[in-house]
């Protein structure tokens, strides 16, 4: 196969299981972000799992811990599944992008957004994990994965919350990444966010509930 200047592609394994994925993620070299990180951190839950959440792509801790949503806003995504009455092992954690992309200041690694090209080199990895776990429900956490999936013309401020018509999963909806609450600028504001957060995902929680 003729392998695109960023393109996951030729990294997937012949045998399509969430451990043969995750062992190949590993050693991916798709596009240059792989460079600057610790480690791949690669989508965590089970293959049986009904609900499938799709972030951006591992932050600071996650990128160190090897696993994804384990940082503060892993902490808020918690809050928001436990008020929505998800449990989060019931739920497959991932990301559009595999890779933590980020700038350094001082001792500092400041998240950075990723760039298109990125995405789309790192989409081959969520399409196979999609394949595997067949979610029945799956809900995208903020603009970059939502635009990545579902085109760069959705909005997320627009249709969060909202039941989507998508061939993805027969459950699609997107709301805010958990990142968003922590950058709210006062307590109120950050309760609000929260509080908007688990109602998005408890319209999951009922289509779910009902299926
Ligand atoms: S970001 Fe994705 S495509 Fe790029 S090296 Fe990492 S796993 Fe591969």
């Amino acid at each position: 196969m003729e392998q695109k200047p960023n393109d996951a592609t030729p990294f997937l394994p012949e045998k399509r299981t969430l451990d043969a994925l995750r062992e190949a993620g590993a050693g991916c070299r798709g596009c240059h972000l792989w460079r600057g990180a610790t480690q791949t951190v690669f989508g965590e839950g089970l293959k049986r799992s009904r609900l499938m959440l799709v972030g951006e792509q591992p932050g600071d801790k996650e990128d160190r811990a090897g696993r994804p949503f384990v940082g503060p806003a892993g902490k808020e995504l918690d809050r928001g599944l436990e008020a929505a009455g998800i449990p989060r092992d019931d739920a497959y954690l991932t990301n559009v992008v595999k890779h933590f992309k980020f700038e350094e200041r001082g001792s500092r690694r400041i998240h950075q957004t990723p760039k298109r090209f990125e995405i789309e080199a790192c989409k081959p990895w969520l399409a196979a994990e999609l394949q595997v776990v067949e979610p029945e429900a799956l809900v995208f956490l903020g603009a970059t994965a939502a635009k990545a999936m579902l085109g760069s013309s959705f909005r997320v401020t627009q249709h969060r919350g909202e039941l989507l018509d998508s061939e993805l999963a027969p459950i699609v909806a997107a709301t805010i990444h958990p990142s968003a609450i922590l950058r709210q600028r006062d307590d109120a504001s950050r309760q609000a966010e929260r509080t908007a957060f688990a109602e998005d995902l408890g319209v999951v929680a009922e289509a779910l509930g009902q299926a």
